[in-house]
């Protein structure tokens, strides 16, 4: 395919200033496809410059006129939808059916948030002030590979619903999905500057826009590591941050849960996106008694998992983003396995017959908490299981982590699992579903993150409340 060379800056292509020539891979075969050249410190300080222009006027654009971009927004990355599901495929091995969900998210996060604005109230009477909720300025946004399109989107919808101008750095592993939406950010009209976009490496053009002083808010997806950097970053400036970060999720699978409907979805929950899902539910909790027959349920729902090309709409799971998350991923399999944890299914090489970076898809039994396999986010096919003594156990091994991003109950007892959800630490906990509820509150506890997206608390995170005092009564 033809290298990817410019970025979308001032509402217009621009060739990229850096040099560095970065090569493209197919996960599912390991073969180069593709090059991108990646922006630097100076495409970073040409955009910021722009998103600064552009703050001036967009700053006081009304809700309604916001509303409207958003709406065009939507339009244009929904007419890209064949064109984003393909990217997607080919640069991170997502399973053609995902891929198209994926796709489909990208837009609608638009009107998502487009249905927010329309309830917000920008500006609230408390006692004799006026509290205006005002944008905060020009925002970096920085994504990661495994949901570039949609935290692109998702982040810039909020950012724009509040009136913000945005430097975007996504994923140098993303770059087609990424250009796919600067040609919907150009076709959709938008005020020049008002979304700018440079896909650089990390540690340079991303660390440039963390540091930047011309930035006053930065909101990252990402890794928790590299989350820490960049929120010791934007403290030289005082940036204000939203952090979405790792996690470890449990499942918690009450000893009164239907195992024929849940143990599916438990499986589902923990190989989602392939593994490589932060909310990812990797450790499976399950009541001892029940162990030897949840065990037995599940070597038979892995063996019919279909793993393979992500083109076949049959495939379930496809391969890893790149060699090196493979090779991360196999070094926990060999370390669960000389840790002591038992395979029921999976385990180290690959998958019969496949060549690209596809790993089994494995479940460790009888392992228990103070593993690295039940500590560490391993960002692939991989679940611990657990088995615990009680409610209260389940409870406490749930919390036992640094992480804190979600959780899950299967319970026939929607009232226990409620009070159980209650106690655990998690920004979201879902019973008895995978369901996603778009204007509800996303992200993290403890180590997971800072903050929240989606619906008025992922607008909040883009202002800055002003009280006005003492012309309210004089202006009435
Ligand atoms: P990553 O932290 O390596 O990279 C994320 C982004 O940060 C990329 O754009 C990268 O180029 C950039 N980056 C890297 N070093 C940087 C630096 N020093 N300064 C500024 N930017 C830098 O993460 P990844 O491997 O791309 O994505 C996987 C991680 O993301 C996992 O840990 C996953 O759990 C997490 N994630 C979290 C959520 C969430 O909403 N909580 C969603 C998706 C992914």
């Amino acid at each position: 395919m033809a290298p990817i060379e410019r970025h979308y800056i001032g509402g217009v292509f621009v060739a990229p200033l850096g040099r560095e020539r970065f090569a493209l891979h197919n996960p599912a075969t390991g073969l180069q496809f593709g090059e991108v050249v990646l922006g630097d410190e100076r495409d970073i300080d040409r955009a910021v410059a722009a998103a600064a222009e552009a703050f001036v006027s967009f700053s006081r654009t009304t809700p309604a006129e916001r509303a409207g971009v958003l709406a065009a927004l939507e339009t244009a990355v929904a007419a890209r939808r064949e064109a984003l599901t393909e990217a997607m495929v080919l640069e991170f091995g997502a399973p053609i059916a995902l891929a198209g969900w994926m796709a489909d998210h990208a837009a609608s996060v638009f009107a998502d948030m487009r249905r927010t604005l329309r309830e917000y109230a920008f500006v609230r009477p408390i006692g004799i002030a006026d509290v205006v909720m005002t944008p905060l300025g020009v925002t970096g946004l920085i994504t990661p590979w495994n949901g570039n399109a949609s935290a692109i989107c998702g982040k810039l919808a909020a950012a724009i619903a509040a009136g913000c101008t945005s430097v975007v750095k996504p994923s140098e592993l993303s770059a087609h999905q990424t250009d796919v939406l600067c040609e919907a950010f150009a076709a959709a009209g938008l005020a020049p500057g008002l979304v700018n976009i440079v896909t650089g490496r990390g540690e340079v053009a991303g660390a440039a826009l963390a540091a930047h002083p011309g930035v006053a808010k930065l909101s990252f997806t990402g890794s928790t590591a590299v989350g820490k950097a960049i929120a010791r970053e934007a403290v030289s400036t005082m940036k204000r941050v939203t952090l979405e970060l790792g996690g470890k999720s449990p499942v918690l699978v009450l000893d009164d849960a239907d195992l024929a409907s849940c143990l599916p979805l438990a499986v589902q929950a923990g190989f989602m996106n392939s593994g490589q899902a932060c909310v990812a539910g990797t450790r499976l909790l399950v009541p001892r008694a029940k162990r030897a027959e949840i065990e037995d349920a599940l070597v038979a729902i892995c063996a019919a998992i279909p793993v393979g090309d992500p083109r076949d709409p049959a495939t379930a799971i496809g391969p890893l983003v790149s060699q090196r998350q493979w090779d991360r991923v196999e070094g926990y399999i060999g370390r669960g396995v000389a840790e002591g944890a038992e395979l029921l299914a999976g385990g180290e090489g690959r998958p019969d017959g496949l060549t690209g970076w596809f790993v089994r898809p494995t479940v460790f039994g009888s392992a228990n908490n103070a593993m690295t396999i039940a500590r560490e986010e391993i960002f692939g096919p991989v679940i611990a299981l657990i088995a615990y003594d009680g409610e209260e156990e389940a409870i406490s091994i749930a919390n036992d982590s640094d992480y804190g991003l979600q959780a899950y109950v299967f319970s026939s007892d929607p009232a226990r699992a409620r009070r159980v959800a209650e106690r655990l630490d998690a920004g979201r906990v879902l019973i008895n579903t995978l369901a996603h509820e778009p204007d509800a509150p996303f992200g993290g506890f403890k180590q997971s993150g800072i903050g929240r997206e989606f619906g008025s608390y992922g607008l909040e995170a883009f202002l800055e409340p002003k009280a006005i005092i003492g012309v309210r009564e004089a202006m009435a």
